[in-house]
């Protein structure tokens, strides 16, 4: 793509060793019992495919699509494009997020989920800017946390782009 300058931040083999401790950090936790893993589209599917390998229990796999960003910058306004196929009512639920921003998405989803009455409710991201919270956001596990920069690769996109890059790189536009 023209004009954009891509900076190297975390490497796959960086990734491929965090993931594999995170799942082993969601096995602990839900060893022997049944588990429904959430994935939200696009950003978290290469991440998602990953995690779930990582993770030694029976489980499920749903999906949701939300979107809340236009280009570099989040609306404030999430809205979900795709919603759940089956009840996640009374089971152990894994929402699983590619990153914590502004940390509204996550929040949003958190109420959303927890309306649907689960038993347990974990979340997940791979990454997480703590510098561009505009809310508070506990996140059950975090990947890695990164600076307040924009980022891609690895199921991270800028203007559908660059997902499929197997590390994450720090974007910036060069004029
Ligand atoms: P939040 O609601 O926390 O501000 O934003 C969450 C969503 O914004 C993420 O799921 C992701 O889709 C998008 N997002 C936030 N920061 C970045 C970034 O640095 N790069 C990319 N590609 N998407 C981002």
């Amino acid at each position: 793509m023209e004009n954009v300058r891509l900076s190297p931040l975390i490497s796959e083999r960086e990734i491929r060793t965090r993931v594999q401790k995170m799942g082993e950090t969601i096995t602990d936790k839900f060893k022997g019992q049944d588990l429904a893993v959430i994935g939200v589209l696009k950003g978290s599917f290469l991440f998602y495919a990953d995690l779930v390998r990582a993770i030694d229990t029976d489980l499920t796999c749903d999906f949701m699509g939300v979107s809340s960003y236009s280009e570099m910058t989040s609306t404030g306004e999430v809205k979900i494009n795709l919603d759940l196929s089956r009840s996640i009512r009374d089971r152990n639920v894994v929402v699983v997020e590619d990153i914590v921003d502004t940390g509204l998405t996550m929040n949003y989803l958190r109420r959303h989920l927890m309306a649907h009455k689960p038993k347990n409710l974990m979340t997940v991201s791979l990454l997480m800017k703590p510098d561009a919270l505009k809310e508070k956001c506990e996140v059950d596990l975090v990947g890695f946390k990164i600076p307040n920069d924009f980022v891609v690769g690895y199921g991270l996109d800028y203007q559908g782009y660059f997902r499929n890059l197997p590390y994450i790189a720090q974007v910036s536009n060069i004029n």
